[in-house]
C-alpha cells in the first residue's frame, strides 16, 4: 500500500490503521475480561455416523457469549487470542468445559459418545499440555479413548517434530487424533504418512464440490481411499445437502457433520438432540 504512493513517499501510521489497532487492542482488553468472567462457552456440533444415522460424538466449538456483542463465532476472537498469548488459556477452558460436558452426558447413559476437541498450534508446545489434559481427564473420570483432539494439517506442519513427540504421548494413552482441514494445508503424503494420526477430516472446501448438476465428486474419492491405504478412519466436514450427504453415503465414507445435521448449539440443545435420536 505505501509503495503504490510512489518513491520517497511514506505512510507510516495511517488513521485507519490507528483505528484498526485501536480495535485489536479493544478486543484483547475485553478478551482477559471474558476469560476472567467466564464469558467463553462451548456449542457442540454432532458428528454422525452416515450408515447408521446415528449421532456418534461432538465437536467442541468455542463461543464468546459477549454482554453487548451477542454470540461472537471462534474466527473473529481466536486469531487475537493467538496474537496476545491468550490462546492456551482459551484451550484449557474449552477443554475443562467440554471434557466435564461429556462426563455428564456418560453419566446419563450415553456412555460411547466421543468428544472432538480443537487444538491450536501454540498449545503443540505448551510443555504442560500433557499433564494438563491427564489432570481433566482424572478429574473428570474420563476414559483416554473417549476423546479426539483435532489438530489442523498447517498446525501440525509447523514444528513437526515437537508434533510427533505429542502425538506419541497421547496414542501411549490412548488418546484418538484427527488432521482437521485435510487437504487444505502444505503437508505432503509423505509427511502425513509418518504421523500416526487416526481421522482425516476432510475440508467443507471438498465437499461444496459433491452436488447435483456435476457429477463429478472432485477429490473426495481420492481423499478416502489415501485414509483407507492408510487406515484412517474420515469424517466428511460441512454437509449441508442431502445430496451431498447420500453422494458421501455411496462414497462409502464413514462419518460426517454439517448443518444439515444440525449447527453447533449449547450443551442443553445437544443433550436434546441425544434424547431425540434422530437418525439421520
Ligand atoms: P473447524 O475445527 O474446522 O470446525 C468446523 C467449523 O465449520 C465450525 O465453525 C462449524 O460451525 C463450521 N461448520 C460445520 N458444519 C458446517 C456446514 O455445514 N457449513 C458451513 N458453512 N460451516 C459449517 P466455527 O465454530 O466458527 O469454528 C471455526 C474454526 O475455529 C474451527 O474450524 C476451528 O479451527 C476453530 N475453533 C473453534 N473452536 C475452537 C477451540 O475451542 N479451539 C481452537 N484452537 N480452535 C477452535
Ligand atoms: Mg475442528
Ligand atoms: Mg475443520
Ligand atoms: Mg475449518
Amino acid at each position: 500500500r505505501a509503495k503504490s504512493l510512489g518513491k520517497g513517499k511514506y505512510q507510516v501510521f495511517t488513521p485507519k490503521m490507528y483505528e484498526k489497532a485501536h480495535q485489536l487492542l479493544k478486543i484483547e482488553t475485553d478478551l482477559h475480561r471474558a476469560i476472567k468472567e467466564k464469558e467463553l462457552t462451548v456449542y457442540y456440533q454432532p458428528i454422525v455416523n452416515l450408515t447408521t444415522g446415528n449421532i456418534v460424538g461432538f465437536e467442541a466449538l468455542v463461543r464468546w457469549l459477549h454482554p453487548q456483542k451477542g454470540l461472537i463465532p471462534p474466527g473473529s476472537f481466536l486469531p487475537v487470542a493467538e496474537e496476545a498469548g491468550l490462546i492456551c488459556s482459551i484451550g484449557s477452558l474449552v477443554m475443562e468445559e467440554a471434557c466435564h460436558q461429556l462426563a455428564q452426558w456418560q453419566k446419563q447413559g450415553f456412555d460411547s459418545l466421543k468428544i472432538a476437541i480443537n487444538l491450536a498450534a501454540q498449545q503443540l508446545s505448551q510443555t504442560d499440555l500433557i499433564t494438563e489434559i491427564d489432570c481433566i481427564l482424572t478429574k473428570n473420570q474420563i476414559h483416554p479413548t473417549a476423546i479426539k483432539l483435532e489438530i489442523t494439517e498447517s498446525s501440525m506442519m509447523q514444528d513437526l517434530q515437537s508434533t510427533k513427540l505429542l502425538i506419541q504421548q497421547l496414542q501411549e494413552r490412548g488418546i484418538q487424533l484427527s488432521i482437521d482441514d485435510f487437504g487444505t494445508g502444505y503437508s505432503s503424503l509423505s509427511q502425513v504418512q509418518n504421523v500416526p494420526v487416526n481421522t482425516l477430516k476432510i475440508d467443507r472446501c471438498f465437499i461444496k464440490q459433491l452436488n447435483q448438476t456435476s457429477k463429478n465428486p472432485g477429490l473426495v474419492p481420492v481423499i478416502l481411499s489415501i485414509a483407507k491405504v492408510m487406515n484412517m478412519d474420515v469424517v466428511a466436514e460441512g454437509i449441508e445437502t442431502t445430496e451431498q450427504l447420500s453422494q458421501l453415503r455411496e462414497l462409502d465414507c464413514h462419518f460426517g457433520q454439517g448443518f444439515l445435521f444440525s449447527k453447533p448449539v449449547n450443551a442443553e440443545e445437544a443433550s436434546k438432540l441425544l434424547r431425540q435420536n434422530p437418525r439421520w
